[in-house]
């Protein structure tokens, strides 16, 4: 199964995805995740993408074309792959199209997690993750159960992104409704859409997207 999640920044892809990821035994996939991997490493894809993504805009089409065409093509993608904020703009959806089909492979479904814009500023300004495993907490809405100590690995530092700061927030919601949000439309079009309600808590949105992968 080949899913894309689509929404807004902070409208709980990454959270929904690593939920997808474990349920369905299928691989995220999450383009930001690895751009910022390559900022860390230094990679010359890191230099190419971090001024873009320090100024909350959209690294080139170019480069997370050719990342993501080189990652679907691993041994582990095999059993399939969710695609956490990737693609991102119609250029990066028709060079999808043209991946899959030379692959005689397609995208299952398109869940369009929807939600309030101004949850979305809310959402960004109380993320933060766990430093030692990556695991998504909130400040109001998942918190971890003991404070200070990560579910996962028991991790006690924890680190927020450079991007989820105001300034950089108002300029990734203008990059979505100008180069994200008409994919809306296209994958509409080609009968892919599925829409989910992203107000509802991370439970119900998961049993939600759930009910809609059961009819497809
Ligand atoms: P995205 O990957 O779409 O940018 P995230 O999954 O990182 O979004 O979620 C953004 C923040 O909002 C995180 O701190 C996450 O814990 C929180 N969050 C995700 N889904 C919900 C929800 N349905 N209700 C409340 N908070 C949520
Ligand atoms: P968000 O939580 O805002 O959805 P991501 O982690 O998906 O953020 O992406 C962080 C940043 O990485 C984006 O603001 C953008 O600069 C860059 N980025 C990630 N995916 C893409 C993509 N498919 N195309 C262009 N830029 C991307
Ligand atoms: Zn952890």
């Amino acid at each position: 199964m080949n899913l894309i999640l689509l929404g807004p920044p902070g409208a709980g892809k990454g959270t929904q995805a690593k939920r997808l990821a474990d349920k369905y035994n299928i691989i995220q996939l999450s383009t930001g995740e690895m751009l910022r991997a390559a900022v860390k490493e230094g990679s010359e894809i890191g230099r190419k993408a971090k001024a873009a993504m320090d100024a909350g805009g959209l690294v080139s089409d170019e480069i997370v074309i050719g990342i993501i065409a080189d990652r679907i093509d691993q041994p582990d993608c095999a059993n399939g792959y969710i695609l956490d904020g990737f693609p991102r703009t119609l250029a990066q959806a028709a060079a999808l199209e043209t991946l899959l089909a030379e692959k005689k492979r397609e995208i299952n479904a398109v869940i369009n997690i929807k939600v309030d814009d101004d949850a979305m500023i809310e959402r960004i300004s109380g993320r933060y993750a766990c430093a030692k495993c990556g695991a998504g907490y909130h400040d109001v809405y998942l918190k971890p159960a003991k404070a200070g100590v990560c579910d996962t690995c028991a991790g006690t530092e924890f680190t927020r992104r450079a991007d989820d700061n105001p300034e950089t927030v108002r300029s990734r919601l203008m990059a979505y409704y100008r180069e994200t949000a008409p994919l809306i439309g296209f994958y509409f079009a080609k009968g892919k859409l599925r829409n989910v309600d992203g107000m509802a808590t991370i439970d119900q949105v998961t049993r939600e997207i759930e009910g809609v992968l059961a009819k497809i």
